[in-house]
């Protein structure tokens, strides 16, 4: 009998889903995808086929129960009415944090539950929402497994020195360090590019994930050697409302003299900054690309400036560079940004093909680069499906 696995990504007020059929041989293959929005306000639920094509939509009439288990339980129903004869095994989650604790997916128990609590504190804007989705579903549907992937597993194996901060011990031994996240996308990356170049065999690579959060990995050999995201995702890369690397003084700077406390920092550096706050335009680079503003053209700019200098600094972390690849939203789709970053990296022998570039295709260097570049989509969800596989099969992490 075929099986199918639901994935969640959990937000604070939308909960993504997808639903693989799973027969067992290859990957399991993506059947619907959607989600529920306005988790908290007026819920919307929209699905859609694996073509994207819409298969249905549901608004709430008020005074209907509208909290999470009602809505996980509503749309655990809807899925299992169109599973046609294949049967739902597990739902495997998205969750930002598991810590120096887990290093793989785990498949979730109470005790394991209580572990992930433990971690808020280190991921406070997305950890309770990830968990509130699995204590929901543990409510409704008590028999289902349930897996944990978390965005930080990937990086677990670093080199020591890329999960250190230079401040006293003890905060370290608390978990004041770097972790790194994105991890689920690397990993899908670092699966899929020997499938498209089999000849860069264990090389040195260097992936740009740039969403609406943005991150850098040096990949050596399929492990993660080094990150630019940090103790939070707030690290690296100046994001689409995010600031990214920033002084630490500038904080201390922000308390003394603007009275700033940390509610007020976080709105700042994690909803005002990024690109939005350079440009004061907007935090979507399609729109800052079209904008004739010049500190719309800034945003972009530095945006691209940071990306080439995190190259650097992360061939550094391995030793070198053998390929180079652009993923998610911008990554993907974003020609000018890439144009851009490769003319920053012609020091390093990169030539970018332009009509490749204009065309997204895959490989979109010129035969002359020194280095190869590559444009692949990421797949977190698909991930997250073959991790929760796995997990079922008996090769999950050991609970604490
Ligand atoms: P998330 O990090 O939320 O998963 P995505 O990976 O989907 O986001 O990336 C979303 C971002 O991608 C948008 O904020 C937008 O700036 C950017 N984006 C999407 N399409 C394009 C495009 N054609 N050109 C430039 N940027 C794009």
């Amino acid at each position: 009998m075929p099986k199918a696995i639901l994935v969640i990504n959990a937000g604070s007020s939308s909960s993504k889903f997808s639903v693989f059929r799973d027969s067992g041989q290859g990957d399991p293959a993506m059947i619907i995808t959607g989600q529920i929005s306005g988790i908290g306000t007026e819920p919307v639920f929209e699905a859609k086929d694996a073509q994207r094509r819409p298969l249905a939509s549901k608004s709430w009439a008020f005074g209907e129960p509208t909290d999470r288990k009602s809505l996980l339980s509503f749309l655990l129903d809807w899925i299992t009415e169109r599973l046609e004869g294949a049967t739902l095994v597990a739902a495997g989650h998205r969750v930002v944090h598991g810590g120096l604790l887990y290093s793989a997916p785990v498949l979730l128990t109470p005790a394991v539950l209580d572990a992930l609590e433990g971690l808020v504190p280190l991921a406070p804007l997305h950890q309770p929402h990830n968990l509130a989705a699995i204590r929901a579903l543990a409510e409704s549907h008590p028999d289902l497994p349930q897996v944990a992937c978390f965005d930080t597993a990937f990086h677990r194996g670093q080199p020591w020195q890329a999960g250190m901060f230079a401040i006293p011990r003890e905060l370290m031994d608390e978990g004041v360090r770097r972790y790194g996240f994105h991890g689920l996308s690397y990993e899908y990356i670092a699966r899929r590019l020997p499938e498209i170049a089999p000849e860069l065999g264990d090389s040195r690579v260097v992936v740009a994930h740039l969403g609406s959060g943005a991150s850098m990995c040096a990949i050596h050999g399929g492990r993660s050697m080094d990150s630019t995201m940090g103790f939070t995702a707030l690290d690296g890369l100046p994001m689409g409302t995010r600031c990214g690397n920033i002084d630490p003084g500038v904080l201390i700077y922000l308390m003394r003299q603007k009275g700033m406390d940390a509610g007020a920092l976080e709105k700042l550096l994690y909803n005002k900054s990024g690109l939005l706050g350079v440009s004061g335009v907007s935090n979507d680079m399609r729109v800052l690309l079209d904008s004739a503003d010049p500190h719309a053209e800034e945003a972009v700019e530095l945006f691209c400036f940071r990306i080439a200098k995190e190259t650097g600094a992360l061939a550094s972390s391995m030793g070198g560079i053998d390929a180079l690849v652009f993923t998610a939203g911008i990554g993907e789709r974003s020609s000018p940004v890439r144009t851009r970053v490769g003319d920053k990296l012609a020091w390093l022998g990169v030539r970018i093909d332009e009509a490749a570039n204009a065309a997204n295709a895959t490989l979109i260097s010129t035969p002359d680069s020194r280095i190869p570049v590559y444009v692949i989509p990421t797949d977190e969800e698909r991930m997250i499906a073959l991790h929760t596989r796995n997990a079922l099969a008996g090769n999950a992490f050991p609970p604490p």
